[in-house]
């Protein structure tokens, strides 16, 4: 569109790697091995994309150890933030066992904030940067899916089951999801801390884990071109999946088994859904489960998705570790074929 063009110059050495690489990345973390535990590292980072795990190698688009900081985490999935103001739809992933670093590296503690903030921060900078030409209104919303079912965090009432219907754009949406006006990083965090605090209160209610759901905050971009009028929408979701831990049936009964396979359906139909783009497959299978179903429409097409592998480095981990890091590897695998990438 006209838009696209007007803000080409914008576009950062992520959008130009898009060109040759497609549109999902992935980034590998490794946290710090925690004193308190006693661990041992039984992972070595190797260069800025490759890690060993037990002689085995794995590439991806970067992989960040012990010694990055949330800032420099943070510094290569910025361009995304750009993205979402041009227009376009972008979806972030943690995705790991429970414990590998998935919420610090998301939310982060309040002294090292991280991806969210950083990107709301981003985010409101850039419609400041841009406020003589375009004019940009946010909304924020926030849900949990758990044994795949959702539940509207800021809203929070804790018996509404919600649907996702089919919406007017022909995009499924959520219609009774509540959508949140903010106009400062102040007020969208404020939303946010409710919906954690609503987030822990039903867990307790519930009598389960919070690293047992998935924690989806979106945020949705409008800009109006000043000049021309001219109109566009992006969407942000920031997703902090539920923890990918095989749970063994011998270990686990009842409610506790339930939760496990809803887990393992969710996200290996995210491992699929990614497949099936990657392959470029006529049929991407995104009703296989609530959360890809949620996020069909920032999903493939001209969209941009960004997967945090987070892994621990503790050999007592190492099995859950290398099934993590083969499961990313599998995202990332068909694109590293390419002729223009360098090793
Ligand atoms: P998850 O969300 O995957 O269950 P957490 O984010 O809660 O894992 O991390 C588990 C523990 O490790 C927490 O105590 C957290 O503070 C710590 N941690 C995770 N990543 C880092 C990091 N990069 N630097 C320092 N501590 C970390």
């Amino acid at each position: 569109s006209m838009w696209r063009r007007e803000s080409h110059w914008r576009r950062k050495l992520f959008n130009e790697v898009q060109e040759l690489k497609g549109n999902i990345r992935v980034f590998c973390r490794a946290r710090p091995c925690l004193l308190q535990r006693r661990e041992h590292s039984a992972i070595e980072v190797i260069d800025a994309d490759k890690v060993l795990v037990k002689q085995k190698l794995f590439e991806f688009d970067r992989v960040f150890g012990e010694v990055h900081t949330q800032e420099q985490v943070y510094e290569d999935t910025s361009p995304l933030v750009t993205s979402v103001m041009d227009g376009y739809n972008v979806c972030i992933f943690a995705y790991g066992q429970t414990g590998s670093g998935k919420t610090y590296t998301m939310s982060g503690p309040p002294e090292s904030r991280g991806v969210n903030f950083r990107a709301l921060e981003e985010l409101f900078r850039i419609g400041e940067e841009r406020s003589a030409a375009v004019q940009y209104t946010v909304e924020v919303s926030m849900l949990e899916i758990y044994n795949e079912s959702l539940r509207d965090l800021i809203q929070n009432r804790p018996d509404e089951r919600l649907d996702i219907k089919l919406g007017a754009d022909g995009n499924p949406c959520v219609p009774d999801l509540l959508w949140v006006p903010v106009h400062s990083l102040h007020e969208v965090w404020e939303v946010m801390e409710a919906g954690s605090r609503h987030r822990a209160q039903g867990a307790t209610r519930l009598n389960i884990e919070s690293s047992r759901s998935h924690l989806v905050v979106s945020v949705v971009v409008q800009g109006v071109n000043r000049h021309t009028g001219s109109r566009l929408t992006g969407k942000l979701h920031l997703v902090d999946l539920a923890g990918s831990e095989r749970v063994a049936r011998s270990e686990a009964e009842g409610a506790r088994l339930r939760e496990a396979q809803h887990i393992n359906k969710s996200l290996s139909a995210l491992g699929d859904v990614f497949a099936a783009l990657l392959a470029k497959q006529a049929h991407v299978p995104y009703r296989n489960s609530r959360l890809t179903h949620l996020l069909q429409d920032s999903l493939g097409g001209d969209s941009k998705t960004l997967m945090f592998v987070n892994v621990s480095p503790s050999a007592e981990d190492v099995s859950e570790t290398l099934s993590s890091l083969q499961f990313a590897q599998r995202v990332a695998r068909v694109e590293l074929g390419a002729a223009t990438r360098h090793t």
